[in-house]
């Protein structure tokens, strides 16, 4: 296949927060897009993954959403109208910011794999084969759902969905639903599910309620162990998960309605539904698998290294360098997988690794 070739310096994969605010350092420090650095993304209009983000998922009901470096959301959106849809209005606001700093981003453009040869990192797509001396890896999580296994799972006759999967509770209306998950999207999915049907609620470990509102303090800590774990080269755990859940009046209404109860994980699934350990069973229409996503880092194979246990090592002033292999980092991964995160770690990541190259 006769591909389209083009050299630049950096590239950054992934439009969404993190690769968009490296783009803005890049710029800042001095490179020009095109010749100095590019920008891919496989989606096919400007948001990051929050251009997938589910309908009821309103500026009222995230946690938080902070301004990317140069623009404010504000300034894009009316964000005190709690009903606007995260869905709409944070693409908006990406696309106007590529639009001032003129990113021109190439998509849809999939990565399907980066190899490494002459000392260039070739960045293959179906028709394009780019090549960099570094890349930024922004790619984020959405593309990785994960759902643990448990045995009996094909054996199943209903449905099994993820996080990913959820567009309105309407469609479980007469379903019965096992949630499984205790993070936050678990609970606002059983929320809404619960209003329209039967539900049962499973999580592996207790749900840790938070009686104080989410303070900076707890959202600090919960990054500094999520880094101390990256710079050992363990798998990193979300940031989320380690925050515990806000007693919302959501949560306390959920309270009242009885659909807080929570049964430990099964042990199996069955055709019809799932078994626990001592024999009880329930049957089920629908699994819901709150489970999480991992990093999107399947195309990075090839130059990649990772630990024994599946972790990367990370490195440098936020752990966002590759530190077998500096001249690849990966913002947004592990402790700085959140949008104020991304913004940090995109600096990090353009300064770095402009140093690491000597192009400053
Ligand atoms: P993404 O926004 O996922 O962007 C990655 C981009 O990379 C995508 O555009 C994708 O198309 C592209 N990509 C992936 N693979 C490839 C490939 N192979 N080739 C080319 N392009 C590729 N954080 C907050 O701070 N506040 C919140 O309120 C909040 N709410 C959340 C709600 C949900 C349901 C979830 C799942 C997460 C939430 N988060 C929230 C975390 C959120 O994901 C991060 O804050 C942040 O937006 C992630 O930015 P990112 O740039 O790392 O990734």
């Amino acid at each position: 296949v006769n591909k389209i070739r083009y050299k630049t310096k950096i590239a950054v994969i992934g439009a969404g927060q993190a690769g968009l605010s490296a783009a803005y350092y890049l710029k800042k420090l001095g490179l020009e897009i095109g010749p100095g650095f590019i920008i891919l993304d496989e989606a096919p209009h400007p948001g990051g993954a929050w251009q997938y983000r589910w309908p009821s998922l309103t500026l009222s009901t995230v946690n938080r959403i902070h301004d990317l470096p140069g623009m404010s959301f504000a300034e894009t959106i009316d964000t005190s109208n709690p009903e606007v849809q995260a869905s709409l209005a944070v693409p908006h606001y990406y696309d106007l910011y590529e639009k001032k700093f003129d990113f021109r981003v190439y998509r849809p453009l999939k990565v399907e794999t980066v190899y490494l040869h002459q000392e260039r990192f070739y960045i293959d797509s179906s028709k394009t084969l780019f090549s960099a001396l570094g890349i930024i890896n922004a790619t984020g999580t959405w593309e990785n759902p994960y759902i643990p296994e448990y045995p009996g799972a094909r054996l199943f006759q209903g449905e099994q969905l993820h996080t990913k999967d959820f567009k309105t509770a309407g469609y479980f209306k007469g379903k019965h639903v096992i949630v499984v998950g205790a993070g936050i999207s678990a609970v606002q999915l059983l929320d809404q599910i619960s209003k329209v049907t039967t539900t049962t609620w499973v999580t592996r470990r207790p749900p840790q309620f938070r009686e104080s509102a989410f303070d900076d303090a707890a959202g600090r800590n919960a990054v500094a162990m999520v880094e101390e774990r990256v710079r050992q080269g363990l798998p990193p755990l979300s940031v989320v998960s380690v925050t515990g859940l806000p007693l919302s009046p959501q949560v306390m209404d959920m309270k009242e309605r009885g659909v807080l109860k929570r049964f430990p994980m099964f042990s199996e699934i069955t055709k019809d539904g799932v078994k626990w350990e001592d024999g009880k069973e329930e049957k089920a229409d629908v699994i819901l698998w709150n489970t999480g996503f991992k990093g999107a880092l399947e195309h990075l194979k090839p130059v990649l290294p990772r630990e024994e246990n599946g972790g990367i090592l990370m490195a440098g002033r936020l752990a966002t360098m590759v530190a077998k292999e500096p001249r690849i980092h990966l913002p947004g991964y592990g402790p700085s997988a959140s949008t104020i995160g991304a913004n940090r770690a995109g600096a990090a990541a353009a300064s770095e690794l402009m140093d690491t190259l000597g192009l400053k």
